[in-house]
């Protein structure tokens, strides 16, 4: 990874925006790259600093990641540094008087589904849906193994309308889970596979710009459904994973 590469991905990776991959390279960079390692401390340090000092308020849905999408887009079309945007970011929040760090324990109080339906739409707007794109569950499966410390199960569900369309590794809430994609039609379903921290937790449904997010917890593993697919046809799927 070079400087410039690095540069462009400090910023994502401060907000916990990056995929487990990318995260690793730019770690491994950082580690012995001075110049990058001190751009990232002073990111972190303005990030701090903008939560302490500015007003806050639940922001309306969507608006900070609209905003930081603006912003993002401006400063890569400039090719300006991850700080400078940053900056940038937190000078128009503070005149909207707005907490730019609406910080993801904000918005999960906010929001309780929100993290996941972050995670579902990165996966489709990076381009990084799968890792191993295979409807086989015997492909799929073995992949996930010695890249996270617990087993996931895999099952392709095609004959019941969900093809297994792949997996790929995430984080979530900076934790690394497996992601699981099903197929539904036109609709994609990200299945996120995490250890439990507690014992089996029952079935729990909330919804978050129009998405749905199914979550519970059974044998030592944490599940999190997020789809715009028909609720009935959601339910369909959640039912045939707590079956396995
Ligand atoms: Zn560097």
């Amino acid at each position: 990874m070079t400087c410039t590469e690095a540069n462009r991905l400090i910023g994502p990776w401060v907000d916990d925006e990056l995929d487990v991959r990318s995260v690793v390279e730019l770690e491994a960079h950082v580690a012995r790259c001075p110049t990058c390692g001190r751009e990232k401390n002073e990111l972190l340090a303005l990030r701090e600093t903008a939560r302490e000092r500015l007003p806050r308020f639940d922001p309306p849905p969507g608006l900070e990641e609209r905003l930081l999408r603006s912003v993002r887009q401006t400063a890569a079309a400039r090719r300006r540094p991850a700080r400078r945007w940053l900056r940038e970011v937190a000078l128009m929040a503070a005149a909207a008087s707005i907490a730019v760090a609406a910080t993801s324990s904000l918005r999960r109080s906010a929001d309780p589904g929100g993290e996941i339906v972050d995670a579902h739409l990165r996966s489709l707007q990076a381009g990084h849906l799968t890792d191993v794109a295979s409807s086989d569950q015997h492909t799929v499966k073995p992949w996930f193994q010695g890249k996270i410390d617990f087993g996931v199960p895999v099952r392709d569900f095609v004959a019941e309308g969900f093809p297994l369309v792949g997996g790929r590794l995430d984080m979530v809430g900076g934790r690394p889970v497996a992601a699981l994609v099903y197929g539904r039609r036109q609709h994609l379903i990200n299945v996120f596979v995490g250890p439990a921290t507690d014992r089996d937790e029952p079935l729990r449904t909330v919804s978050s710009r129009g998405y749905r997010v199914s979550s519970w917890a059974q044998g030592g593993l944490e599940y999190r459904l997020v789809t715009d697919v028909a609720v009935s046809e959601a339910d369909q799927l959640v039912a045939l994973l707590r079956a396995l």
